[in-house]
Formats: structure tokens, C-alpha cells, sequence
């Protein structure tokens, strides 16, 4: 459940999904205080050079052009007043979902290259066809974007068109599936900024539809922060916290801590006689042994092929435990490889034919220090079980020593 709440959990609701409650909830109420207005009257310009500087110095085209469509729907819809404007609205609500969509899809590749060439060209093509239908055909137009696709039940009206609601829910179950799918901060925020947009366009807001743009383009900002936030501190490979998470943490633990160090035995050789590949292969299924580590511990990727472990309020003695189980569960996986023709499911049955990848053995050396009048400093600390890790290495490996 813990594994859950930390790979899933936390990362879909916090802090975008809880600051896009508060903002869908805040800005549905129609009787705001005074002093909000005159902030809300700015918030909207805060977001768009904000978002430009982070997307512009962090090299993130997909904020940009994210920004770019929320400025094209408010631009277009405040040029346009009376009968008209209300078609244009109800042409963005079908419109704007499939286009953020569209924009998720890209790969981060700069901004000046043909790909955003060809983008703002599609772009543009796709608002002038739509300005131009409008103009030449209002009354089909109007017809068309409130197509009824299906009956409301007890001949009930609904917050949005159904083709605006066909196409946000569309939208908002592909960023949900690949939210879920990578877990990756940005991904997520588009998730929440969609629903954010759904209330803006849905009868039920209660501010302008600018003031949801707005609040849908902090969303995708906070994703890029938390995104970099992690790229930061987190390794890429293993998905661990990286060394200088392990440092801040050590800052904050208390008098009693106990650390060990830990580091794949004979590594080389997997690289030497598997390549690179299966041993970044086999570094993964360590980490993820590793990170099931009990007793409060709590796994670091150190470097390389060495990793570390905390048990904050918890001497040595009463680690060892925990260590031990660890050494144990690595010595006992099973590491089998995956081949370009081993897909990444488990087989149900034994491929008949195919080469079959041997299990790899893969053990572990630890060392163990613990904070004390001797060692008050975390560097002392973590010389200190290295020393200990080297004499775990000199006593034969696959051992924890002390
Ligand atoms: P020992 O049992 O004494 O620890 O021997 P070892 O072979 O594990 O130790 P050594 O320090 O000689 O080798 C560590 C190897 O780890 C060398 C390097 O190529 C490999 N390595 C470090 N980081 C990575 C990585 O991210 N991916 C892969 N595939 N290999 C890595
Ligand atoms: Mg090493
Ligand atoms: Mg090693």
C-alpha cells in the first residue's frame, strides 16, 4: 500500500491535483472577496510570462505552446462578442482538448526547429478554417458543435455540449492513462489542468473562462517545477533518490541514525560479459529489491553501483536485521535479462523455441556505521561504512559487515 501511495498516489494528487480543487472550487463561486478581483485582474499576465521565462530558460516548447493555445482561445473569444462569440466559445470547448492533447504528444526537441514551424502552420490553418465556417455558416456551425450524440436521461441538459464533452473526456482519459502510465509530473499536470478547463467552459463556472486558462497554465508550470524538482533529485535509472537527496536528508536526521553502504559484487563483469544494457538492467531489479527495504529504511542511489541506506532513530544493532534481509532477497531474485524478443510482461507459458536468457546471480556487499560521539558528522558516518563495505569485499563479499 505504502509502494502505492508513494509511486501513484502522491505524485497524481499532489500538490497539482490539490491546487486544482481549490481553484475549480474557488473559482466557481460567483461572490469572491474584493480583494481577489484585483489580483485575478493580474494572475492571468503573471501566468503567461511566467510560464514563457520557465518554458523559454527551462527548454520546455510544450509549456510554451501550451500557454500559446490558452492566449489564442482568450485573445479570440475577447475579440468576439454577442452571438458569434458564443459559438467561438463552444468551437474552443470541442477544440482546445484534442489541440493540448496534440501537444502533450510532442518530444521536447527546442523551439526553433520545422516541427514548430509546421505546428503554428497547422494551427493556424485550423483557426481560419474554423473563423471562416463561422463567418459563412453560422446557424450549421452552431448546429454541428451542439450535435446531440446521445439522449440526456429525464430529457436533462448537461454543463457542456456533448461533442465539447465527448472530446474533453477523450482528452482527459488519454492524459489520465499516460499520467498513470509514466508518472512523471508534467504528464500529470495536464491530467489536472484538463479538468480545470472543463469547469472553466461548463455552466457551472462561475468566473471568466481566462481565469480557468490561467489556472490550467499554473497547473502545467507547477508540473514543470515538481518535473525539474525531480529530475534534480532523483536518479533516472532506478527511480531512487540520488546522493544529494541522501545529504539533505542526513542534515535533518537526529542524534540516533544508523547507514550503510552497499555495492554490487563483481558489477564489472556483468557489464564485460552482458553489455551496458543488461547491467543497467541489473542495477534496476537491485534498486527495486532495495527499495522494499523494511525497518524505516530508506534507499539512495549513491553512484554508479553502490547504493545507500538510512534507518533514521535506529542504531546500528537494531538495522542489521533489516540488512541482512535485504543481502538475502538479492541473492535470492532471480535476474533474467530482457532480450529484444522478451517483451516486458512475465510469459505466461515457456516460449517453445526462442533462446532461453539464463538467470543471472547477483549478490550484494554491505557495510554498516551508526552516528555516535566518534562519528558526529555524516561524512565520518559514511567513511565509515564504506570502510566497513571494503572489509565486506575483503572477507569474500555477499555479506554485511560492520
Ligand atoms: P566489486 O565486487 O569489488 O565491487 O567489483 P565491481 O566490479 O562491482 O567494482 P568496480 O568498481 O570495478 O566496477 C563498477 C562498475 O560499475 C564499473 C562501471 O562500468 C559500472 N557502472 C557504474 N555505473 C553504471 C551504470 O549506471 N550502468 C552500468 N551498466 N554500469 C555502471
Ligand atoms: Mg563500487
Ligand atoms: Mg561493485
Amino acid at each position: 500500500m505504502t509502494l502505492t501511495l508513494k509511486k501513484f498516489i502522491y505524485p497524481f494528487l499532489l500538490p497539482n491535483g490539490l491546487l486544482c480543487l481549490l481553484t475549480g472550487f474557488g473559482l466557481a463561486c460567483e461572490d469572491l472577496p474584493a480583494e481577489l478581483s484585483s489580483f485575478f485582474s493580474v494572475f492571468p499576465y503573471l501566468v503567461v510570462v511566467a510560464g514563457g521565462l520557465l518554458g523559454w530558460r527551462f527548454n520546455r516548447t510544450r509549456l510554451l505552446f501550451a500557454i500559446l493555445l490558452f492566449v489564442l482561445v482568450d485573445v479570440s473569444l475577447r475579440s468576439v462578442s454577442g452571438d458569434p462569440g458564443r459559438i467561438l466559445l463552444q468551437g474552443a470547448a470541442v477544440l482546445l482538448p484534442p489541440n493540448l492533447l496534440l501537444v502533450l504528444w510532442f518530444s521536447e526537441r527546442g523551439l526553433v526547429n520545422l516541427r514548430t514551424v509546421a505546428w503554428l502552420l497547422f494551427l493556424s490553418a485550423e483557426f481560419s478554417v474554423f473563423v471562416w465556417l463561422l463567418r459563412t455558416h453560422p446557424a450549421e456551425m452552431r448546429a454541428y458543435l451542439n450535435y446531440p450524440l446521445f439522449e440526456v436521461p429525464f430529457g436533462g441538459t448537461l454543463f457542456l455540449s456533448q461533442p465539447a464533452l465527448f472530446s474533453s473526456l477523450l482528452a482527459l482519459l488519454f492524459f489520465a492513462w499516460r499520467a498513470i502510465r509514466t508518472s512523471a509530473a508534467f504528464d500529470v499536470s495536464f491530467f489536472w489542468a484538463q479538468i480545470v478547463l472543463i469547469l472553466g467552459f461548463s455552466t457551472y463556472a462561475g468566473q471568466p473562462l481566462r481565469l480557468y486558462l490561467a489556472s490550467a497554465g499554473l497547473l502545467l508550470l507547477l508540473g514543470i517545477v515538481e518535473m525539474s524538482h525531480s529530475l534534480a533529485y532523483r536518479d533516472e535509472l532506478t527511480g531512487l533518490p540520488g546522493r544529494r537527496a541522501l545529504y539533505e536528508d542526513l542534515v535533518k536526521l537526529g542524534s540516533c541514525y544508523s547507514l550503510a553502504m552497499l555495492d554490487i559484487d563483481h558489477f564489472k563483469k556483468f557489464n564485460d560479459t552482458h553489455g551496458h544494457v543488461v547491467g543497467d538492467q541489473v542495477l534496476r531489479m537491485v534498486a527495486s529489491k532495495l527499495s522494499t527495504v523494511g525497518g524505516g529504511g530508506k534507499v539512495f542511489r549513491f553512484g554508479g553501483e553502490e547504493f545507500s541506506v538510512i534507518f533514521p532513530r535506529r542504531p546500528l544493532k537494531e538495522a542489521l536485521p533489516f540488512l541482512e534481509l535485504l543481502r538475502s532477497a538479492v541473492e535470492d531474485a532471480r535476474f533474467i535479462p530482457r532480450g529484444k524478443d522478451r517483451s516486458k510482461k512475465k510469459p505466461k507459458k515457456k516460449p517453445v523455441g526462442k533462446k532461453q536468457y539464463p538467470a543471472l546471480k547477483v549478490t550484494i556487499s554491505i557495510g554498516g556505521a551508526e552516528r555516535s560521539e566518534k562519528l558526529p558528522t555524516a561524512e565520518l558516518i559514511i567513511d565509515a561504512a564504506d570502510k566497513a563495505l571494503y572489509r565486506a569485499k575483503k572477507a569474500g563479499r555477499n555479506r554485511v559487515c560492520i
